[in-house]
């Protein structure tokens, strides 16, 4: 039938687009397409540009003149109706404008408007075999790549060249029988022994089970080692058994390896996406979990937009973890878009912390969450004992006392492992001049410069920028430069000189840039007794070392005299993770903290009386300052590279809202006033009911901003910096 005479009505959608404007456009849709769905992309011509916008709304005023839609890219929508319904949700909570919401949603390929087929990634695994030493024995290139498929595999051919593996390498396994591209397989094996449950395990699972259907949120909260992922595996197995999926969001790269090896042990799969999956392989994780392929997702807090099939359970593990809080762009915290996820789709949300946040106890003291507990730790291993160091007058030796050197000689010489923290990397913390007072500085931010070895190099830590080290001082010309401070470098100088036969692993982001690299450090540790770890934050995060039983903690002042106000509640988190780390098998663990402020009331209320303990007398502190989590918090953070723009700009943001019932705070310098040449500015909006904040928000986004200024509003900070 010919109808191209008939006049049908105009189409009219709403057009989000990924630009800094709070509304939507109005396009009219040609007539050879049909009416686009809800959650599809188009291409439209925006100001002189052309962009890739998702439509949010199928209704419009007609009668305007409205510019054409210039392509329809998807027949069927990129973000399900589900995803639409965060997307908008985030876009209100946080104040960001939807279309940069669905932007940082979308993987990139799909953002820059790349059609959603997914070419079919190879993936390679290993085939066990018993003879593979033979078959491999003049083979080590083979060998060696074998040896990582087998242990991080599936891989495809791109990230088998990080085992210095390629194409030709794989098909000669092949050819032997040693890999084969993955064959999806449906049907999962436990093939990991199966644990029998402590009581405590048992009644959380069930829990969890029972929440099956519903929307409900479990704070799990289990001591280090006391088989949370224990936990996390039986209450994915029933999820998995009645055809549902299951997403586990980790905080970090360095934590994903261990946890996607015991859930593959025990499912025969599962699909990954974190920070430094290459955007084609992601792309392809996100299509197969959309189509319910893959059942088990884990990754960092960007996987939380993938598309699943059939959602059934999400799980935070470490959900105490900052790194689940963006701080640039959209500043979500995934954690609790998880929790507005799980809400949407009724399921439960499990959220899991030896040391839970704030926010999380008091929502489980309320009863928003349901508290699951796991007080102690399966078969004999026991939590490790403290030892207070005071430093004050003591000599210190590349940032050891004696005494912690004495401890640290006795547990070797048991072939124990020790396990040494700073929270610097880099040698030294600031190259000072002893004659004059000068501090190398970055001449770009108000900051000191990190003093770096092998490369030799100062480091500005806040913008990266590095300088060469002067052998003068630059204010008055005298060579009496001192290395001041300690960082991991000059740690394990210290140490390597102190236990010349001992082996010394550093960790952190200088040694350590990849998963699979922090993942043979701790292979090779595992075979070395005696052996020392020493490292940043990067080894508080639950890895198993179980044959450390010393922990050394060198400086725990710095976060709590800091004055922002979780950097206590960091501290303390980040204290008991990395002592976590000790006497997980037989053997009890010590832990020393060296400090030169032995009485500071927070270190004795953790040392103490634990975790629990310490949460009891500084949540009161934040329950008098009406903060977070008991009043509602943003912060609105200008720069600019002159000086007074940000500090006017912020104070009439201010001014603007005090009428408004908020607290209004400022404009006071950021801590860190200068960085990157930019002068920022800062005020601090606070309220004891959140529709006010939200009110308040609302007002302050359609500001006019003058040019030169950067500005963000960030919801629910987790620092004042
Ligand atoms: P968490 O996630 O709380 O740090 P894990 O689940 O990793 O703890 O468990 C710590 C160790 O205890 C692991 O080696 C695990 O295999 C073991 N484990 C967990 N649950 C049990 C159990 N019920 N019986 C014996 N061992 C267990
Ligand atoms: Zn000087
Ligand atoms: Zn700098």
């Amino acid at each position: 039938m010919d109808n191209s005479n008939k006049t049908t009505s105009p189409k009219i959608v709403q057009v989000a687009v990924p630009r800094p404007v709070h509304q939507a456009f109005d396009y009219r849709i040609p007539d050879r397409y049909d009416m686009p769905k809800l959650g599809t992309r188009v291409k439209v011509s925006f100001g002189q540009s052309s962009l890739i916008g998702v439509v949010i709304g199928t209704q419009g005023d007609s009668a305007r003149k409205l510019k054409s839609i210039e392509e329809v890219l998807d027949s069927e929508p990129v973000l399900d109706e589900e995803l639409m319904r965060l997307a908008a949700w985030m876009s209100r909570y946080y104040h960001h404008p939807i279309g940069e919401v669905h932007a940082t949603m979308l993987p990139i390929g799909a953002r820059a408007g790349k059609p959603l087929k997914s070419k079919d990634l190879v993936l390679w695994q290993a085939v066990v075999s018993a003879d593979h030493k033979i078959k491999l024995a003049r083979a080590p290139k083979q060998q060696k790549l074998y040896l990582a498929l087998a242990k991080h595999g599936p891989l495809t051919g791109k990230e088998a060249q990080e085992f210095d593996g390629n194409t030709t390498l794989l098909k000669a396994l092949e050819r032997k029988g040693l890999a084969q591209t993955k064959v999806h397989s449906p049907n999962y094996q436990l093939t990991s022994e199966r644990l029998e449950l402590s009581e405590e395990q048992e009644i959380a699972v069930e829990g969890i089970i029972r929440s099956l259907n519903s929307f409900t949120v479990h704070l799990l909260e289990g001591i280090t080692g006391s088989g949370k992922t224990e936990v996390y595996l039986r209450a994915m197995a029933e999820t998995l058994a009645r055809g549902l999926q299951a997403l586990i969001l980790v905080p970090e790269i360095g934590l994903a390896p261990q946890t996607v090896k015991r859930v593959r042990e025990r499912f025969g799969e599962a699909a990954m996406i974190h920070s430094a999956t290459s955007p084609s392989h992601r792309f392809n994780t996100w299509n197969n979990t959309k189509t319910g392929k893959h059942r088990i997702l884990i990754g960092t807090r960007s996987a939380l937009f993938t598309p699943f099939q059939k959602l059934g359970l999400i799980i935070v593990d470490e959900e105490h973890d900052t790194s689940f809080k963006q701080t640039e762009g959209l500043r979500y915290s995934a954690r609790d878009v998880a929790i507005v996820r799980g809400q949407i789709l009724g399921i439960p949300v499990v959220l899991g912390s030896a040391t839970p946040s704030f926010e999380s106890i008091l929502n489980a003291e309320r009863r928003r969450f349901k508290k699951l507990h796991l007080s102690h730790r399966p078969g004999t291993a026991a939590l490790p004992t403290y030892k207070v160091q005071d430093i004050r007058g003591l000599r210190l030796e590349g940032g050891l006392s004696q005494p912690l050197i004495n401890a640290i000689d006795n547990h070797l010489k048991k072939n124990s492992q020790v396990l040494i923290f700073v929270n610097r990397r880099g040698y030294s913390r600031t190259l000072f001049c002893t004659h004059c007072g000068w501090q190398a500085s970055c001449s770009d931010c108000d900051a000191n410069l990190t003093l770096h070895q092998q490369p030799e190099k100062l480091q500005c830590h806040q913008c990266s920028r590095s300088y060469e080290i002067p052998s003068t001082c630059a204010a008055c010309g005298k060579s009496q430069l001192l290395r001041l401070g300690v960082g991991t470098q000059r740690l394990e100088d210290t140490l390597k000189r102190l236990f010349p036969n001992v082996p010394v692993f550093r960790v952190d982001r200088d040694a350590v840039r990849t998963p699979a690299k922090l993942e043979s450090v701790f292979d090779n540790l595992s075979r070395a007794t005696p052996g020392i770890l020493l490292g940043t934050q990067m080894l508080a995060k639950g890895h198993h070392l179980p044959n450390v039983t010393l922990v050394g903690i060198v400086d725990a002042d710095n976060g709590f005299l800091s004055t922002d106000f979780r950097a206590a509640e960091q501290t303390a988190q980040l204290i008991v993770q990395v002592a976590g780390r000790a006497g997980r098998a037989e053997r009890r663990g010590e832990v020393w903290v060296q400090t030169y402020n032995p009485t500071n009331p927070n270190l004795k209320a953790l040392i103490h009386s634990g975790y629990r303990g310490f949460y009891s007398t500084e949540i009161e502190k934040r329950r008098a300052a009406g903060f977070p989590p008991f009043g509602t918090m943003a912060i609105i953070r200008a720069e600019s590279l002159d000086e007074n723009a940000p500090l006017k700009f912020v104070r009439h943001i201010l001014n603007g809202v005090k009428e408004k019932g908020v607290e209004a705070i400022g404009p006071v310098p950021a801590p860190l006033k200068r960085r990157q040449k930019h002068f920022r500015y800062q005020g601090l909006l606070l309220s004891d009911h959140r529709s006010t904040l939200h009110k308040a928000l609302q007002l302050i986004r359609n500001q006019k901003v003058p040019a030169g200024i950067r500005w963000s509003i960030d919801v629910d900070p987790i620092d004042t910096r």
